[in-house]
């Protein structure tokens, strides 16, 4: 029986897409190695939002083909999308299969399982992988959120994207928008509930326009609001909304349901509005306060977070300013900061006015103090208040890690609890990036009362 392991590279829908495949493999007949370089495939399931991201994929097949050459090494994944031929020349790369081909990985492994095994040599003028990139079709594939080892499951509900943003490749390597019908979202959601898990997350490229694609056409609101009287799940997540979605009904709703986490991501990108307009955001810096802030009214302690880009082509001295001074009037808990990466075939890469590497630099140490200082005045501020929180498991010290309703990372004194409880946790100490706490009391898992 042959035997895999897969590598996950990339954001929640990603990974997300990653526990899709190794259900796929396992009804396949495949069987899981506990590492790549042991398997006779090994996965590696890929982002291509960086130049970095693409490095560290290149690197990590280095590794896996000098610690085995016998391995095949099938790429997938956002990269294998936007660069196969790239991929395909990289030795030790038996597959590359594209977003396009995805959902087909086992299947194709499985037609080319008598090829020989072995050292692939490639040059420049040969395509040495068996390449399976293609149109992304209007289907909504692959159905992810397979109950997993991991606590809090990833449910992604929808993938693509319509939107234009200057810098970004992702709806060149994940097409269109298209989501999964939501009497599938209701039964993934029953099945995982009734597995156990108490937190799910709801991931999408652009989950707010979830549902335009549907006939009949659905909402994102209408269908947290049919989650929430169809399923038992006893907390949910939402991964991340572009900030013209967060609507003063979906605050409403998020912030009035203790079954939802205290929580938004809404990215930003820039805090200046020059910036914007040239990034083909679609909204201007005072709309998006106007949201934090009301987010903010309505969860009074609820995490807060963005992302954020440094050094986008022709940011100036100022536009940095402007957008520095704009992130640290409002109230967020945390920031993803990334620094601007020229990705091929888009409008931005193109520019003659790259901001040079260094100067990037800067800017994004400067920003990530600002935010490291904005992190602790939120820990601060959550000191002997009594938290909600889902276990995680134990860290490598071997304390129990908690992650809290308001997204913070908790370790807890003195307990036992195994991973994936909810729980009610005294806030006591601030440490490094989260804090010390103490279990007050847990809750009984809700799959005791989950009947579908
Ligand atoms: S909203 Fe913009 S940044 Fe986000 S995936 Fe779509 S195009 Fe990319």
């Amino acid at each position: 029986m042959e035997t895999f392991h897969i590598l996950n590279f990339g954001c929640r829908a990603s990974r997300a897409d990653g526990v899709a495949l190794k259900a796929q493999l396992l009804r396949a007949g495949m069987t899981e190695a506990g590492d790549a370089p042991a398997s006779d495939v090994a996965v590696i399931n890929t982002c291509t939002v960086t130049a970095t991201a693409d490095a560290e994929v290149r690197q990590t097949i280095r590794r896996i083909h000098r610690q085995n050459p016998h391995c095949r090494i099938l790429v997938t994944g956002c990269y294998a999308q936007r660069a196969p031929e790239e991929i395909s020349r990289l030795e030790g790369v038996s597959w590359v299969v594209g977003n396009s081909h995805k959902h087909r990985v086992a299947e194709i492994i499985q037609a080319s399982g008598q090829q020989p095994r072995g050292r692939r040599e490639a040059t420049s003028s040969e395509t040495a992988a068996d390449v399976w990139v293609g149109e992304i079709s209007a289907e909504f594939h692959f159905l992810a959120a397979e109950p997993d080892d991991r606590t809090r499951p990833v449910l992604k509900i929808q993938d693509g994207c319509n939107a234009r943003c200057s810098f970004c490749i992702i709806p060149a390597v994940r097409g269109r928008s298209r989501s999964l019908p939501p009497e599938q979202v209701i039964t993934r959601l029953r099945e995982l509930a009734g597995e156990g898990f108490q937190e799910v997350v709801l991931s999408g490229i652009n989950l707010g326009s979830y549902g335009r694609d549907l006939a009949p056409r659905a909402t994102f609101l209408d269908l947290l609001k049919r989650i929430l009287a169809e399923t038992r799940i006893a907390r949910l997540r939402i991964s991340s909304i572009e900030p013209m979605d967060v609507s003063a009904d979906l605050i409403r709703l998020v912030a009035g349901e203790p079954r939802f986490a205290d929580h938004f991501h809404v990215p930003l990108q820039s805090g200046s509005d020059r910036i914007l307009r040239q990034m083909n955001r679609r909204y201007w810096t005072a709309q998006y306060a106007e949201r934090i802030l009301a987010i903010r009214e309505a969860m009074p302690c609820g995490g807060i977070g963005a992302d954020v880009m440094v050094g986008f082509p022709g940011e100036t001295a100022a536009d940095h300013a402007a957008s520095a001074s704009f992130i640290d009037s409002l109230p967020f808990t945390y920031l993803h900061l990334f620094p601007y990466s020229a990705r091929p075939s888009t409008p931005a890469a193109v520019r003659r006015d790259q901001v040079e590497g260094r100067v990037a630099q800067e800017r994004g140490t400067e920003m990530r103090r600002m935010i490291a200082r904005k992190r602790q005045d939120f820990l601060r501020s959550q000191l002997g208040r009594t938290l909600s929180a889902v276990t995680l498991g134990k860290s490598r010290h071997g304390e129990t890690m908690a992650l809290s309703s308001n997204y913070l990372n908790l370790s807890l004194a003195d307990c036992t609890m195994v991973a994936n409880r909810l729980i009610r946790v005294r806030a006591q100490r601030v440490h490094e990036d989260g804090l010390w706490g103490y279990v007050e009391h847990a809750q009984p898992p809700a799959c005791a009362a989950e009947s579908n």
